[in-house]
């Protein structure tokens, strides 16, 4: 790790093991990245000075060479249900959405983890605006910094908060993009996420959702074997090649198969299967039993997702009744199925709706934009 005064190292982009060679390149001994870990992830300074345990000389130095840089806020948009909504910029006119859903007993933060998304999925909002490019990690790492450090300057009054923790408590990486396709600045990210000096979330509490890179699943079992969520959507390959593309790379029995490899790994004894409800698509009785057929040997529960409309979309949510049945299928051949609650829709922040702002985008065919994702 080199550090010159004309490259400033933003510390947000360094895992812990980066920031250690950081600060140890900048001639500190390598403990102090502990206590710069503490001071940047858990009281979200910005300013050197403000971290008091350093030495005068400890923190001129690290000034000189480094920076924490949050992401610059385009909007911040509340919802009637407490649901939060930053639009962050991601330079080149192109923005990120990172969104704060509170409940009962939790902060729940949705990050994204690319400008825009090159998947194309036929109902997602983010895939309809094309792919811009990766977020880096400190874009990724920022999304969780900015959120905590604004809604404690805020005062959040969640009951959480006051019992010493911080305000977000669970991290759920279902924003823009597909993390899986940024695999190493996403990695880098969750390592942050799960480390006792920075945000210190244990492995349950965070979720990676991905559309079914297949190597990158085995991958993350080694690397950073978080919760895992499956976009599933459909019950067969005829049908999932159409509405999740990737899906003709890497078909649903190699997707099932790297699930179940997963789960010797994962924090928790079953993978999420999201299920997106679409009218007359994916919806019916017989689909319900194909799907059971197709999970039989996978340890899942299911969330089934109303489909959320965005300008454009050539769906339509399944009915309320038709949803219920479905469910009720799953329930009785003995899956734990769930439907999600739709939070933040009049602030378009719903699963699916978050379009950002993409520009530049890259319109490649698919077959071109998969293979740099599966060349891990
Ligand atoms: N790329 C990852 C994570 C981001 S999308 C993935 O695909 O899993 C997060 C979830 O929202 C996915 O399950 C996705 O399929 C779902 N989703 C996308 N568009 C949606 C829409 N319009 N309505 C409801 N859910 C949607
Ligand atoms: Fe990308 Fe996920 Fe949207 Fe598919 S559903 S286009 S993988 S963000």
């Amino acid at each position: 790790m080199s550090v010159t005064a004309q490259s400033p190292v933003n510390l947000l982009d360094l895992d812990p093991a980066g920031l250690t060679a950081c600060i140890e390149a900048a001639g500190e001994k390598p403990f102090r990245a502990r206590q710069v870990s503490r001071w940047v992830h858990q009281r979200y300074a910005a300013d050197f000075d403000a971290m008091t345990d350093l030495s005068k000389g400890a923190r001129a130095t690290l000034a000189a060479c480094t920076m924490v840089a949050g992401p610059a806020v385009i909007r911040d948009s509340v919802a009637g249900d407490g649901t939060r909504k930053w639009l962050l910029d991601a330079g080149g006119g192109n923005a990120v959405e990172a969104v704060y859903i509170p409940e009962d007993d939790r902060g729940t933060l949705c990050i994204s983890s690319q400008a825009g998304c090159a998947l194309d999925c036929a109902f997602c909002a983010t895939g309809h605006g094309g792919f811009n490019r990766n977020l880096t990690t400190a874009e990724i790492v920022g999304q969780l910094w900015h959120a905590n450090r604004t809604l404690l300057a805020d005062g959040a009054a969640a009951p959480w908060v006051t019992a010493g923790h911080a305000p977000i408590t669970n991290v759920v990486m279902m924003g823009m993009g597909e993390p899986l396709a940024n695999f190493d600045p996403v990695v880098r990210a969750l390592r942050l996420f799960l480390d006792d000096n920075a945000y210190g979330l244990s492995r349950r509490r965070v979720t990676l959702s991905t559309s079914g890179i297949v190597p990158a699943i085995d991958r993350l079992a080694h690397e950073a074997p978080v919760a895992l969520a499956v976009s599933l959507h459909a019950p067969n390959d005829a049908l999932r090649d159409r509405l999740v593309p990737i899906n003709r790379v890497h078909p649903l029995g190699s997707l099932l198969a790297a699930c179940v490899r997963y789960l010797e790994h994962a924090p928790r004894n079953f993978v999420t299967f999201e299920y997106v409800m679409l009218d007359g698509v994916n919806d019916s009785h017989a689909q319900a039993q194909e799907l059971v057929a197709l999970v039989r040997d996978v340890p899942c529960k299911f969330n089934l997702i109303p489909f959320n409309p965005f300008a454009g979309s050539a769906f339509a949510s399944s009915p309320r009744e038709r949803i219920r049945a479905f469910q009720r299928v799953l329930q009785d051949a003995g899956l734990i199925a769930t439907i999600r609650k739709t939070r933040g829709d009049d602030i378009d922040a719903a699963c699916g709706q978050l379009a950002g702002q993409v520009h530049n985008r890259v319109t490649r065919p698919l077959a071109s934009r998969v293979v740099p994702i599966i060349a891990h």
